[in-house]
């Protein structure tokens, strides 16, 4: 039998670099919490349909890249349910806020949530058909100002703010407006029109495109494709009076709040439901992934799904190319402990085991050895996983003095065992 492995485009993430995720999502906590968002948890898998009218049927997520199987009925009467896996997390956080009349208060609701997603994607570096995003959502009536620019230029604040704050150098934010559904539907049809005599040079997709969704032209990645995109008309172009003064207006809070962006007039994502505002941060040292996350404005998104007025905004990054970016720009952290407890003889584990809990209790990071190891085996160990080797022998348990070797400096020192704690928290060699 073949031995069984990790489904393709899927991983298992290791310590030390879970430790990485997990002060990714630490500081992205913090950072919400100073922006006033709560976390929202929703299921990992919906109804079909709330992606097909929300994601949109002619995008290629919902078109080829979903987890969808028939739920078997349980009862005869009853009927077969079609779900998936979530695809991404906007569509649930809007069910949810429909589901929960969470607009019914009246005030803006900022949520935010961290998970898995999942898509049936061609799996390269940087993109996996298991992936995390960490995203945010702020959405509510339009008494709310829920439609204000001002939210959209807090939102892209917020993430400046947050990829600085983990230590992301070197980022760029690309900005567009794709303006109002009746903007699109006017920039389709000139699409259209521009794409007629030109589209029997380009891809099928685009072919297919061209007729179903022209705006989706403009994702195009094939290189053949791109000296024609470049000639097509732009959106700003068709956009109305109310959707350019919203976008100055984002344009004019980044520049008072000092955050850096470009304009990009191909910025259209691959989620049908975005309207206005749309923007991507992408990062150099990603290579061909290079989106650290995208995200933008859909006002009418929770009409879509057959719930109230309630426009918003929001953004999901990509953690997994977060942790790549990261590993790329610092050193790997390996996770050593304070110190290693070596007990000379199975007679003295328990003692060492009274001796850890001690110590963990006060906060330090301490690993276990064992008794029936030579002290040679110990200090090998202790040498990976310590900085400090502590010697637990019976004159040590009766005296009260312990015997610590600092790895970094080579020093031995004898130390009492209640300023142990202290001593292992300085730094090595002090
Ligand atoms: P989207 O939901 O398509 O707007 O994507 C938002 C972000 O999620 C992207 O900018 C990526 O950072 C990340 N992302 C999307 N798809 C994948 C994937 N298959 N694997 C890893 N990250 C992804």
């Amino acid at each position: 039998m073949s031995t069984l492995k990790a489904v393709r485009g899927t991983r298992d993430l290791l310590p030390p670099e879970t430790a990485l995720w997990n002060r990714i999502e630490a500081t992205a906590r913090a950072v919400f919490a100073r922006y006033n968002f709560g976390e929202i948890r929703t299921p990992v898998f919906e109804d079909t349909g709330l992606f097909a009218r929300s994601v949109g049927e002619e995008t290629d997520i919902v078109s080829k890249e979903m987890y969808t199987w028939e739920d078997r009925a349980r009862a005869q009467s009853e009927k077969t349910q079609s779900l998936t896996l979530r695809p991404e997390n906007t569509a649930g956080v809007v069910r949810a806020y429909i589901e929960h009349g969470l607009g019914e208060s009246g005030l803006l609701q900022k949520l935010y949530y961290i998970g898995p997603q999942f898509r049936r994607e061609r799996p390269q570096k940087g993109r996996y058909r298991q992936f995390s995003q960490i995203g945010a959502e702020v959405i509510g009536p339009p008494s709310s100002g829920s439609e204000s620019p001002l939210r959209d230029a807090e939102v892209l604040e917020m993430l400046a703010t947050l990829l600085d704050e983990l230590g992301i150098t070197g980022w760029t934010l690309e900005l567009n407006s794709v303006g109002s559904t009746a903007d699109r539907a006017r920039y389709n049809d000139t699409l259209r029109a521009a794409l007629a005599p030109v589209v029997g040079q380009m891809c099928v997709d685009c072919q297919r495109r061209a007729v179903t969704n022209p705006l989706r032209v403009l994702d195009c990645k094939v290189p053949a494709d791109q000296p024609i995109i470049e000639t097509l008309p732009v959106i700003a172009d068709s956009l109305d009076d109310a959707s350019k003064a919203h976008f100055a207006a984002v344009l004019a809070a980044l520049d008072a709040a000092s955050v850096p962006y470009t304009r990009n007039h191909r910025l259209v994502r691959g989620l049908d439901y975005y309207t206005r505002t749309t923007f991507e941060f992408t990062h150099g040292g990603l290579g061909a992934q290079n989106a650290l996350l995208g995200g933008g404005r859909y006002d009418g998104l929770s009409e879509a799904i057959g719930g109230p007025k309630a426009p918003g905004i929001g953004f999901a990054m990509g953690e997994d190319r977060l942790v790549l970016t990261l590993q790329a720009l610092e050193a790997p952290q390996p996770l050593v402990a304070d110190a290693f407890i070596a007990p000379l003889g199975e007679n003295l584990n328990a003692a060492a085991l009274v001796l850890a809990r001690e110590l963990r209790h006060q906060g330090l990071w301490i690993e276990l050895g064992e008794g029936s190891f030579r002290l040679k085996k110990s200090f090998e160990a202790a040498n990976k996983t310590a900085h400090t080797i502590v010697i637990l022998g019976e004159d040590e348990l009766q005296s009260g003095i312990l015997t610590v070797k600092t790895f970094a400096t080579g020093i031995q020192t004898k130390v009492p065992r209640a300023e142990l704690a202290v001593f292992l928290s300085k730094p090595a060699g002090e």
